[in-house]
Order: structure tokens, then C-alpha cells, then sequence
């Protein structure tokens, strides 16, 4: 056994295999909404991003992210999971004062 094998997964986004902590998870909970999963670990079949608005407007406006998770996503369903990918940024620090609200 190869010790500190890297966990890689695909950007849904733009089909970019990364290391796993360059991406942000989002999961389909049991009552079939799709979440921003930050602790990464939360039950469910999960869909993986890079953390960077580019591609989750690419997974977004190509419907990547409802067709991995199976799932339906809505319009609002879109500016919430927006909402939270945002937060999830700037918890990781990559989103550093884009918008102005400090
Ligand atoms: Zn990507």
C-alpha cells in the first residue's frame, strides 16, 4: 500500500480531474434537494466542483450538477446553491473581498 494516495476527483464544471481540496462538494440529500456540502462528508450521492465561480457557472448553466446528482434544480434551487457556494469560498479564503461586502 502506497502511503498519502491523493484523493482526486473530476470538476463537474470542466471535466478537470483535481485534488480533492481544490473542490467543493455538493450532495443530494435523502429528500432529493441538492446542498453545498462544505464538510465534504455528508450522506448522499455527491457531484464535485472546483472552487472558483467559473465553474460552478459551467456545471450550473449546462444542468451538470442535476444530471450527476440526479436530481431536479430549480431556478431558486440555482441562487441558493449560489448563495451558499459564495460562503464556501470566502470560508476557504478564495473569494477574498470580490464583491465589496467587507
Ligand atoms: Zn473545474
Amino acid at each position: 500500500m502506497r502511503p498519502r494516495k491523493p484523493a482526486i476527483r473530476t470538476c463537474i464544471g470542466c471535466a478537470t480531474s483535481e485534488d480533492k481540496r481544490e473542490v467543493v462538494r455538493f450532495v443530494r440529500t435523502p429528500d432529493g434537494t441538492v446542498e453545498v456540502d462544505e464538510t465534504g462528508k455528508a450522506n448522499g450521492r455527491g457531484a464535485y466542483v472546483h472552487a472558483t465561480l467559473e465553474c460552478f457557472e459551467l456545471a450550473i448553466r449546462k444542468r451538470k450538477i442535476a444530471s450527476a446528482l440526479r436530481a431536479n434544480v430549480s431556478e431558486d434551487d440555482i441562487g441558493r446553491l449560489r448563495a451558499d457556494f459564495e460562503r464556501a469560498l470566502r470560508h476557504r479564503g478564495a473569494l477574498a473581498n470580490e464583491d465589496g461586502d467587507a
